[in-house]
């Protein structure tokens, strides 16, 4: 059993002291993902943060704006402990074939472009995934352990899944909004004075006024 953990790694190794949630309260309710840890994302005001804790505006955890997202990486750790029976002098013995009991821990990793932290790395389960296969029919074979058949295995890997997916939607969103805002405006016939026109910053004619756009 290994405890969830939950670092925000600093280049320079201080404590990240970003904005806090508390300064501008959501009103609608964000997104969330996960139990323990859990990854929120607020759509309205896009922003997200990492927080173990149940009431957002106690633990008053950082918050990132949508913009400061530059990444996010899945990674499952498998690690094996061989099993031992007790030998006819008492000490411990292999088993032939071997036996290993498996354990599994799956981490979120985002990369953050912030003055503060350049990653937060934290663990989808809140305590290891142990399985231990059926041992190998014949000597000399190691018995495989195929993860896939645990139920709670596929949980935490769906869930590892979603919040990467979640998060590589954002990222998608806010290019898209830049490439937005950095394309060249079209020409547009306004239906108010008919001047064919280049609608200004907040989409109206640049003759008449009128709102062209949206
Ligand atoms: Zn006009």
């Amino acid at each position: 059993m290994t405890a969830a953990a939950l670092r925000w790694r600093t280049s320079s190794g201080s404590w990240p002291t970003g904005r806090k949630t508390g300064a501008g309260r959501p009103s609608s309710a964000p997104r969330s993902y996960g139990e323990d840890c859990k990854v929120l994302l607020d759509e309205e005001h896009r922003w997200f943060t990492v927080t173990r804790a149940r009431d957002l505006a106690d633990a008053n955890p950082d918050i990132l704006d949508y913009t400061a997202l530059t990444g996010c990486r899945v990674d499952i750790d498998e690690s094996r402990t061989e099993q031992k029976r007790e030998g006819p002098d008492g000490k411990e013995v292999s088993y032939n074939p071997p036996r290993y009991e498996y354990s599994y821990d799956f981490y979120i990793t985002i990369f953050v472009n912030n003055p503060y932290f350049d990653e937060i790395r934290f663990q989808v389960n809140s305590s290891s995934i142990d399985i231990t296969p059926p041992p190998a029919m014949r000597p000399g074979m190691t018995a495989r352990c195929n993860p896939e058949t645990n139920v709670e295995y596929r949980n935490c890997k769906k869930l590892g899944e979603e919040i990467r997916q979640a998060l590589t939607q954002v990222r998608k969103d806010v290019r898209e909004k830049i490439e937005q805002a950095a394309a060249p405006k079209m020409a547009v016939t306004c239906p108010y004075c008919g001047a064919t026109t280049t609608p200004d910053a907040s989409g109206c004619c640049e003759y008449c006024g009128g709102a062209v756009n949206g």
